[in-house]
This record gives structure tokens, sequence and C-alpha cells, in this order.
């Protein structure tokens, strides 16, 4: 008898959506070569990181010596990266964090693992916006917690404030966000992160226990015209914020990001030790730290997000002027598009047809949507825009854009 988990079997064994598409996409493309297959699929962000941030490899590589450039840093991390993040937070959102409130992670998807271990237990549930990063399933269910789906309000994406308030009960050990949004790009507006602070307070004290704000931002600096993300614990207290450089320095493979909690955040000493912990449990030991010398010399800088705007304008006017139904998006690298018919998947399955790779949603917890990775080359955009069009041509001929 072969003794496994079958928990972990069935991840194993259902891929995601995206990775599905993805494998079809290099398949397509040994067929028909890869100039004519539109791959929409994977976040993997095109534009390159700022120049600086080769230069501090390059840098480390000849001038330090192989340990400190390869050797095991502490388990939260290395002082000096720690401490750089810190400042360079304090510059930018007036704040006032010091190094021990950072622990370096292998990325957002770490960090996200690794504070839902060190707060969840059995029984505890956490609440979800949809539209929301599939994985957040997986993490949030391997801890025995439940995942509460909360809907977004189906025009603007924002939150929905009284289904939150109906969903939050007294095992509501915390509320994940994620602004700029994957997969809507919709970036939640400073009015609506008052509002949620007030309504946590007032459940907070309703309940007797904290509820803590896990705010998931890969995408914070990704955001564009006057848009302006509010940084979330100057507005409440108990948020653990989980960030990663995957996108706003273009190195999703190097696995790096960090947690950060604050002094203020409820029994703050705690949840760190627990951080620390669950680190351990998991098995990080330490992130890769050729890369934290990496983010001590270059957080706070970002990839050209001109280009990222250029491609956003692009996509999303000329899939608007086709007949298309888009969320406007205001950060990240994401067009969330309207299925013209009811099942996002029928839709997906017709866009390959013309070789466009849509990403259905119903994985996110919104089904009747696809969604639009347009994080890749603005030529391969440009050459996709007929495919779009014929598409939006059959749906039209059949029987109307919805
Ligand atoms: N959270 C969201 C919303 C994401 O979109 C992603 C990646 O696409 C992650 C977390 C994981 O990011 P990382 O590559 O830093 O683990």
């Amino acid at each position: 008898m072969i003794m496994i988990n079958e928990q972990m079997k069935n991840y194993g064994n259902n891929r995601s959506v995206i990775r599905d598409l993805f494998e079809f996409g290099n398949q397509k493309k040994a067929e028909i070569g890869a100039e004519n297959v539109f791959d929409f699929s994977l976040g993997n962000p095109n534009v390159p990181a700022p120049k600086y941030v080769n230069m501090a490899v390059r840098n480390l590589i000849d001038n330090y010596d192989d340990v400190y450039v390869h050797g095991y840093t502490s388990a939260q991390g290395d002082a000096a990266c720690r401490q750089a993040i810190a400042s360079d937070l304090n510059e930018r959102y007036a704040a006032h964090f010091r190094k021990e409130n950072f622990y370096m992670t292998c990325g957002a998807a770490a960090s996200l693992k690794i504070i839902l271990t060190a707060l969840y237990t059995p029984g505890d549930e956490v609440i979800v916006f949809t539209p929301y990063f599939p994985e957040y399933r997986v993490f949030v269910e391997t801890t025995g917690a439940k995942l509460v789906e909360v809907s977004s309000d189906p025009d603007t994406f924002q939150i929905d404030f009284s289904l939150l308030e109906e969903a939050i009960s007294a095992n509501t050990k915390s509320v994940i966000i994620n602004s700029p949004n994957n997969p809507s790009g919709v970036v939640y507006t400073e009015e609506n992160i008052i509002r949620l602070a007030a309504l946590l307070e007032k459940k907070e004290k309703e309940y007797g226990h904290p509820i803590y704000l896990i705010t998931d931002e890969p995408y914070r600096e990704l955001v564009y015209d006057d848009i302006k993300v509010p940084f979330v614990t100057k507005y409440y207290r108990d948020t653990v914020v989980c960030y990663s450089f995957s996108k706003s320095l273009a190195l999703p493979g190097e696995r790096i990001g960090y947690i950060l909690v604050p002094d203020e955040a409820a029994d703050s000493a705690d949840v760190y030790a627990a951080v620390c912990g669950a680190g351990r449990a998991l098995g990080y030991v330490c992130a890769p730290s050729m890369m934290q010398h990496v983010i001590e010399k270059c957080c706070g800088m970002v990839s050209d997000i001109n280009e990222y705007k250029e491609k956003r304008d692009l996509i999303y006017n000329a899939l608007t002027e086709y007949g298309f139904s888009c969320i406007h998006p205001d950060g990240a690298f994401y067009l969330f598009v309207r299925s013209p018919e009811p099942d996002a998947n029928a839709f997906s399955e017709k866009a390959k047809e013309f070789n466009l790779l849509l990403v259905p949603a119903d994985s996110f917890g919104t089904p009747g949507f696809v969604r639009i990775a347009y994080c890749v080359s603005t030529d391969m955009i440009k050459r996709s825009l007929p495919a779009f069009k014929k598409l939006a041509d059959y749906y039209s001929q059949k029987e109307g854009l919805e």
C-alpha cells in the first residue's frame, strides 16, 4: 500500500488552468511557430528589470567573497537588506519601520504561505474578495482554515461592504486584499481602505480579538496615470504586508520578497516569532542570499512603468473598440474581459481557434470573465489585434457581444 497525502496528490494532479494553457501554448508554438501564437496566459513580466539590478549582480560576483554572495543569511534575512527596505519605505510613506519588522521570503507566494501558517489553526476563517489569486485557496486550506469568498461589486470590482459585513464571523482571523489586483487590475480607492479599516476595527471590538488585514502587494508600484495605492499600514493597525519584487523589479524567477509585521499590529512580537517559526516549519531556511544583497541596493526601483502603460492603453483601447466589455485596469498588468457567452471556458476555447490564449477566470472565483496578461512584448500585442477583431466579429455575427 502506498502511503501518500491525497490532498497533496490532488494539488499536484490538478494543475492550474493557467499552467494548462501555458503548456498548450508551448505545444502550439512548436506546431505553427511561436510568432503565430498569442500567449496571454502567464504573469511573467516582459519589461526588463532596471539596469541597476544586473549591475548589482555583476558587482556582487566580481567584488565580494563567495560566502557573502552565496552563503546562508540569518533565517529572517540579511540585516543590511532589511534595513534598506525599512529606510526606503520610511522615506516613501513617512513611516518608522525598523529592520526587525521584516522577514525576507522567496516571493509573495512564500510570504502568504508563511503568514497564513503563522496565524491560522483549524476552524479559523479567512475572507478573500473575488476575483482572487487562485493559490490563496491552496495556501489557506493546507493550514486547516476555511476560505470564505466575498463577491466584489460586479461593476467596479471594489469591495461590497454589506457582503463583507455579513461574511465576518467570530471565527474570522483575517482578511486578504490584493490591490492592484490580479486579475482585475483594480486599485482600491483610499475611501474604501478607510471604510475597510473602520469596519474591521468595529468587528475587532465586537468579537474581542484582532482581525489581521493581510495585504498581498506584488503590484504595489505598477499603477498608471495619477492613481495612488494607499499604503495600508497607515490606515489599519493590524495590517501585515506580503510583498514581492517579482513584478516591480521583474524578478519572478529569483524568488525574493518579504513579510512586514509593523510594531503597531496586535501581538506584533508574537506574530513575528510565529512567522519565523512558520518559515522554519516550512523549510525555507532563508531567502536567496544573492538576491537579498541585490535588493539592498535596488529596493525602491521599478521597471519602466511607461512601457506597461503603453501596452495597457493599446490592448484596452483596441478591445473596447471591437466591442468587448473590459474592466479599466488602473494597475498591475492584467485586463479582465467579460466573456461574450456565459461560459468563459467555452470563450477561451473559441479564442484558441484564433491562437489567442486567454485564461478563464472561474478559478479566480469569478465565472464569466477571462484574464489577459498583457506583460508581453508590445509587438505581440499589435500582431494579436487582428485575431481579437476576428474573435469579436465571430461573436457579433453569432448573437452580438453582450
Ligand atoms: N499574489 C498575487 C496576487 C500574484 O499575482 C502572484 C503572482 O503572480 C503572487 C502572489 C505570487 O508572487 P511571487 O512570484 O512573488 O511568489
